[in-house]
């Protein structure tokens, strides 16, 4: 098994709050999620500390398009020349990035910058997409691509030999921290992401790898806790949606929920604000109410 390391982003100064992973080939270097735009320095300094240049990545696999996931992905292709490998459904808004980005620009107004940093297009040529079950041979590896929406359309779980790189379909989960579903908008569809679980438990492998935050060998036991989650989260805010709470209410409640969560883990201070950076609860309110109003009627 190649050895993979785990690269912390310090994102916005935090600590196990976003990462990336390397993994060294033959020929070149892997990367699997960039993180975003404006850890890009902090990448290219702990690469550089494990002896890969910048310039020495060739290939970067992405879970999916999310800043804090893809969001330097376009600036490692410049530089590097790297492909880009992505969801089918994802490759469009690489290849002409102006939705994602005025859709980013419209919820982080100002803090754009400062948070995300920018997103330039990726050239077609470099951008590839990959199909569900497809393999991969890399650098003398074979990666799985498999598809798992629920968390986003299209979203991919990477699966290298005995591992899997889960992006955000496997949930959030930071040290001893609980177990989270992040939930943002626009497409979170809780029947999708319980059959990706479903999938990733039937996987033969020993290790999640999860972008937020680290590595966890107790699989069966963290999916049957994520799926309980994510059934919670949404029946809880189903009440509110129905009395057509207003969002501020929802998240001021919401707060105080999942709060209660994480003082039953005994999560101090610091670890809340992992888990802020990692899963900002306004981006829950908004994309589990998205998901009402798209699915309430068929849930
Ligand atoms: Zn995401």
């Amino acid at each position: 098994m190649k050895h993979i390391e785990i690269i912390d982003l310090n994102f916005q100064g935090v600590p196990e709050s976003i990462a990336a992973f390397l993994i060294r080939g033959q020929e070149g270097s892997i990367l699997v999620e960039s993180g975003p735009h404006s850890t890009l320095p902090v990448l290219e300094a702990k690469l550089n500390s494990f002896g890969v240049a910048l310039k020495e990545i060739k290939h970067i696999l992405l879970t999916h398009i999310h800043l804090d996931h893809a969001g330097a992905a376009w600036a490692i292709a410049r530089e590097a020349g790297a492909s880009v490998f992505v969801h089918p459904r994802g490759k469009a808004h690489l290849l002409d990035p102006s939705r994602l980005m005025a859709s980013a620009k419209r919820i982080y107004g100002d803090q754009m910058d400062s948070l995300w940093g920018d997103l330039q297009p990726i050239p077609a040529a470099q951008l590839k997409t990959i199909d569900h079950g497809e393999r991969l041979q890399l650098e003398g590896l074979t990666f799985t691509a498999w598809h798992t929406p629920g968390h986003a359309s299209h979203h991919i779980a990477w699966q290298l030999e005995n591992v899997v790189f889960t992006g955000d379909v496997a949930g959030a989960r930071i040290g001893q921290g609980v177990i989270v579903p992040p939930c943002p908008p626009p497409d979170i569809n809780i029947r999708e992401w319980k059959d990706s679980i479903r999938l990733l438990s039937r996987l033969d492998v020993d290790k999640l790898y999860l972008t937020h935050f680290g590595v966890f060998q107790d699989i069966s036991n963290h999916l049957s806790i994520l799926e309980k989650t994510l059934d919670a989260w949404v029946d809880w805010i189903k009440p509110y949606i129905l009395n057509g709470s207003n969002p501020e209410t929802i998240l001021q409640d919401f707060k105080l929920y999942v709060e209660k969560s994480y003082e039953d883990k005994k999560m101090g201070p610091e670890m809340k604000d992992k888990y802020a950076k990692a899963n900002p609860l306004d981006m829950n309110v908004s994309g589990l109410m998205r998901y009402w109003q798209k699915f309430g009627d068929q849930h």
